[in-house]
């Protein structure tokens, strides 16, 4: 074998390693789906925990109108473990969620991205944000892609507790039937 063979095989394998590094540990990750024919929703965040979003967008897109909620008014979905148990955030204006993927179980984390992008279309629509709306929202979707009983049940309880003295009632209008009737 001579020297110049030797280095187009290093060379060869160096880029293969390096491309599934780069595969394995980005800071991107995408979520799409054929069923739902969706947009690509792109993901930020450390590695497991982006995997951990798709595993949630996957239980979502069993219901393609509410993959279409989140397509349409979210840019990106960045994960991140905020070390607070079932939360998430939006930034006003950013039109990008913020989901710990490790919430109760992987509904409750779904749950928590469809929470998100009702603020987001809030925000889109220059309503005024309402938790009660939200939760509202996050509810009905947990019911209607059918949550596991314990789910539901833990997010009653939940709700029934110190989050209901927040204002994280269900007593609200479900944001998602509003996006669906302008459609
Ligand atoms: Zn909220």
């Amino acid at each position: 074998m001579n020297i110049k063979l030797i280095l187009i095989v290093v060379l060869i394998f160096a880029s293969l390693i390096s491309g599934l590094v780069l595969f394995a540990f980005g800071s991107n990750s995408s979520f799409y789906s054929q069923k739902c024919n969706s947009k690509i929703m792109p993901i930020t965040g450390e590695f497991i925990y982006r995997e951990q979003i798709v595993k949630e967008l996957q239980i979502i897109e069993n219901n393609c109108d509410y993959l279409n909620f989140i397509s349409e008014n979210v840019v990106g979905i960045y994960a991140e473990n905020p070390g607070l148990m079932n939360a998430g955030e939006y930034h006003g204006g950013s039109f990008k969620i913020y989901v710990d993927p490790y919430a109760a179980s992987e509904y409750i984390s779904a749950g928590i991205i469809i929470h998100e992008t009702c603020h987001a279309y809030q925000d889109k629509k220059n309503m005024s944000y309402s938790e009660e709306d939200c939760t509202t929202t996050e509810y009905n979707f947990l019911k209607n892609i059918g949550a596991p009983k314990k789910d539901i049940e833990l997010f009653e309880s939940r709700n029934k507790s110190h989050i209901a003295l927040l204002g994280y009632t269900t007593n609200g209008n479900d944001v998602f039937e509003m996006w669906k009737l302008e459609k």
